[in-house]
């Protein structure tokens, strides 16, 4: 016998399937899963409401613990419908995508279900989208127990000016690699970098970087380092775009940024 389910949830991804069905990704306190909604009639329905960003409680069945939830009713709690903006939107799907790498292979809990939540909703209304991202992204990173030790030259303890991004460890100009391996933002540029790994939130948003693109390229090399590639960082880097999503395209919600996933069969 089918048994329906509740959960909360914020949708980080929209995968449209060729019969107008969607697959949605889906935060969760307990984990990021999966479910079909399937096409409505009504305008305005579970699929409209189950829309990017969006903060729903989501009823659901599935047929067995390996298959893919379907949707019986989608309740909406929040729009967040400031995401849609062009200079916030590219930054919000940087988050989505970046939760979701750093959760692939582990349960999350409360904390990464607030955090994410909390970094959407600060896009979503502040006037400064870049520095509710860069906060964020390494308070995500962070959260995973992948954040550098920024403090002081792990050789010497001497105010550092470049990351060592392997290490994870910050470096003095004495003690930096040679072969110019490590990413340089220069003394204030670690202090910035400090804040935003370690400082509180409200302090990391309110006093961003003087010198945004260096932290941007610094940002990026450490995810592809230490999490992999994320295409919504790199689309924020490519030549003429970097750092400002002003510049970059807006996506669609609902592009997949996957290929299209098998169509569920019904049991
Ligand atoms: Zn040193």
């Amino acid at each position: 016998m089918r048994r329906t389910q509740v959960r909360d949830a914020l949708v980080l991804r929209r995968s449209p399937l060729p019969s107008g069905d969607v697959v949605a990704t889906l935060l969760s306190p307990d984990g990021i899963w999966r479910a079909v909604v399937r096409k409505g009639r009504l305008p305005g329905g579970n699929l409209a409401r189950l829309s990017l960003f969006h903060d729903v409680t989501v009823q659901y069945w599935r047929c067995g613990d390996d298959d893919l939830a379907l949707v019986t009713q989608v309740r909406l709690n929040g729009a967040l419908s400031g995401l849609t903006r062009p200079e916030a939107y590219p930054y919000a799907h940087l988050l989505a995508e970046l939760a979701a790498a750093l959760t692939a292979d582990h349960p999350v809990g409360e904390r990464w279900y607030a955090l994410v939540a909390s970094g959407l909703r600060g896009l979503n209304v502040h006037d400064d989208p870049e520095a509710v991202a860069l906060a964020y992204a390494w308070r995500l990173i962070a959260t995973a127990g992948l954040a550098p030790t920024v403090d002081g030259c792990a050789r010497c303890g001497a105010p550092p000016d470049r990351l060592a991004v392997a290490d994870g460890t910050a470096r003095c100009a004495e003690h930096g690699d040679p072969h110019g391996s490590d990413a340089y933002v220069g003394e204030g540029g670690m202090r910035d970098l400090g804040r935003l790994v370690s400082g509180s939130l409200g302090d990391a948003v309110a006093a961003p970087p003087s010198d945004r693109p260096p932290q941007w390229r610094l940002l990026r090399r450490y995810v592809e380092w230490h999490v992999g590639t994320v295409r919504a960082l790199e689309a924020l880097l490519r030549p003429g775009a970097e750092g400002r999503a002003v510049a970059a395209p807006r996506p669609v919600p609902g592009t997949p940024a996957d290929p299209a996933p098998p169509e569920p069969t019904p049991c």
